[in-house]
């Protein structure tokens, strides 16, 4: 029985996030949603924000945890006795960052595995970062973003 640890920004949480915390339910005991302070990514969504709106999200999943952090990723996982690191890999854009990202964390901790799952086909191309932008410009973004973050992205917006 393995815990898992999904960490991100989610600046906000998309369509293409959540997808992967189902598909990692059917994998793992339970799925610790990981909210990353990331001040220094100067965020649109406050740090709570981001935190409250994964949980509201999610919340009808079974085994899925949304949490916030602020420390080593590797000391996070340890600490909800999670054994794996979850990210997902959508172009090869992804692959130089992850892996490094991944190389850090096993020198860091070797007793933590990252584990990757490709994006599903409907999602790999889709960012926070990208949709942020769309909506900015006043695009279109209900296929991307579950109802509550689009209402939330609207009020940002203004
Ligand atoms: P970070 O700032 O850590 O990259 P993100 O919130 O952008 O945080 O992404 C968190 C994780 O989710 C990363 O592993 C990223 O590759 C993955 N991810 C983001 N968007 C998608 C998507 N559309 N499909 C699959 N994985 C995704």
């Amino acid at each position: 029985m393995v815990n898992a640890v999904y960490p991100g920004t989610f600046d906000p949480i998309t369509n293409g996030h959540i997808d992967m915390v189902v598909r990692a339910t059917k994998m793992f005991e339970k799925v610790i949603v990981a909210v990353a302070d990331s001040t220094g990514k100067q965020p649109l969504f406050h740090f709570q924000e981001r935190v409250e709106l994964a949980r509201q999200v999610l919340s009808d999943l079974p085994g899925v945890e949304v949490v916030g952090f602020n420390t080593l990723l590797v000391d996070f996982a340890k600490k909800h006795h999670a054994r794996v690191i979850l990210r997902g890999l959508r172009a090869v854009s992804d692959y130089e960052y992850e892996f490094q990202l991944a190389g850090m964390n096993r020198n860091l901790d070797p007793d933590i595995e990252t584990i990757f799952l490709t994006s599903d086909e409907h999602y790999a191309f889709l960012s926070s970062s990208l949709v942020k932008e769309v909506a900015r410009l006043g695009g279109d973004v209900t296929k991307f973003l579950p109802q509550q973050v689009i209402a939330e992205i609207k009020r940002k917006l203004g």
